[in-house]
């Protein structure tokens, strides 16, 4: 029998109906997983401890209650699970590293959710083929700076070392080298995704064209994306540093990240500014801060033209003098990880990242 497929986007999480048959309950749908898939246990129910880490986010807030969570190893196991998805009207969500700040999202309640945790291979020829990483999508940015770097190259990728690597590419992706490469999907090469009626594609320039275009920010709306091959670049120095500024310069900081914004004119530069409350002894400031990064090594003594302002005093900042350090895409993104995952300090001790409005 032929099934007519109805895709709705709701939120972002991709749900698809079967009109042939009638809506299954979620408990049904978890029971038919597990016969789909008996005996290999990919089928995790509440109230084991493995359910409690696959469902955890890094915001608490997107966190739900799913009625079972499905763990695949590979796309064919995903495509044989669509199948059953849509024969079944069942619905489900899809979750990589699990960073969308949303419910709903990367998240459900009273359905299944698909965790890709376990399309983790990061398969990399630094011989034969040093231009390219096949990424599977349930990993981490991590492990794929931590595969590439030593050989002298790297990926456009997460600033947070601990973001998924899924969920970051399907929906654009802000490196710290974006004025350089553009956005991280600009750098995908091929997906290789799940389509709605099960399917296993590759799109690529020739294959699929117009679903690998598509793919570019079309965030869960077209499939289950499973891997992705993606080019690498020359791994160079990235340069970082945080300054923090008092009230007083508030004004002062505002017109210069506006002149910055409107000017924009050095590619490798990239700041993010950052302005909070700051409760202490009963009063509230006004404080802001700007996280500079430079794709490039450089001398604090002499900073590029257009992080002038933010560290040669003009603006004055809090503290006596601006430290820089130097790093690659990996290393600053397992020390943003650390920062951002224990809402601890940035590297200024004065600024706790939780009383942050930034990110
Ligand atoms: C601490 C922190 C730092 C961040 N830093 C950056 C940054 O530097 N630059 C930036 O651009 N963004 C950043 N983000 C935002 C982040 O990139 C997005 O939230 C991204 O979606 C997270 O990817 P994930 O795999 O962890 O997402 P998930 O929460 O697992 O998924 C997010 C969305 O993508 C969908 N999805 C995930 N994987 C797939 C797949 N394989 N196929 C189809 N759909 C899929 C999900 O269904 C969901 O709708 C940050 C977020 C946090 C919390």
């Amino acid at each position: 029998m032929a099934f007519s497929f109805v895709s709705i986007l709701l939120g972002s999480s991709l749900i698809l109906q079967a009109s042939a048959s009638p809506l299954a309950t979620s408990s049904r749908c978890c029971n038919l997983l597990d016969t789909e898939f008996k005996g290999a246990q990919k089928v995790v129910y509440p109230q084991t401890s493995e359910f409690g880490v696959l469902n955890t986010y890094f915001a608490p807030t997107s966190q739900q209650t799913p009625s079972c969570i499905f763990t695949p190893s590979n796309a064919t196991d995903i495509s044989r699970a669509i199948k059953l998805f849509t024969r079944r009207s069942c619905k489900f969500a899809v979750r990589s590293g699990g960073h969308h700040y949303n419910a709903g999202w990367a998240s459900i309640n009273d359905g299944i959710l698909l965790s890709l945790s376990n399309l983790n291979d990061v398969i990399y020829d630094p011989i034969s083929s040093p231009d390219s990483v096949f990424v599977g999508s349930g990993n981490r940015w991590r492990k794929v700076y931590e595969t590439v770097e030593p050989h002298g190259f790297t990926v456009v990728g997460g600033q947070n070392a601990d973001v998924g690597v899924g969920g970051f590419l399907v929906n654009g992706g802000i490196s710290y080298v974006a004025d350089q490469y553009g956005w991280a999907v600009d750098n995908v090469r091929e997906f290789e995704i799940v389509v709605a009626d099960g399917s296993i594609l590759r799109a690529n320039k020739k294959d699929n064209k117009d679903l690998f275009r598509a793919l570019k920010g079309g965030s869960s709306n077209f499939g289950v994306v499973t891997g992705f091959t993606l080019d690498t670049i020359k791994s160079s120095v990235i340069t970082t540093t945080f300054v923090g500024y008092p009230e007083t310069s508030y004004d002062a900081f505002i017109n210069a990240a506006y002149e910055y914004c409107w000017k924009g004119e050095d590619p490798k530069s990239q700041i993010l500014f950052i302005s909070f409350l700051n409760f202490k002894n009963g009063t509230f400031s006004l404080q802001t801060a700007a996280s500079i990064i430079y794709a490039d090594a450089l001398q604090i003594s002499s900073p590029p033209k257009v992080w002038a302002p933010f560290v040669n005093g003009s603006i004055p900042f809090l503290g006596t003098q601006v430290k820089a350090q130097g790093g690659t895409l990996g290393s600053h993104g397992r020390e943003l990880a650390g920062v951002q995952r224990s809402g601890g300090v940035l590297p200024d001790r004065r600024f706790r990242s939780s009383q942050m409005l930034s990110f």
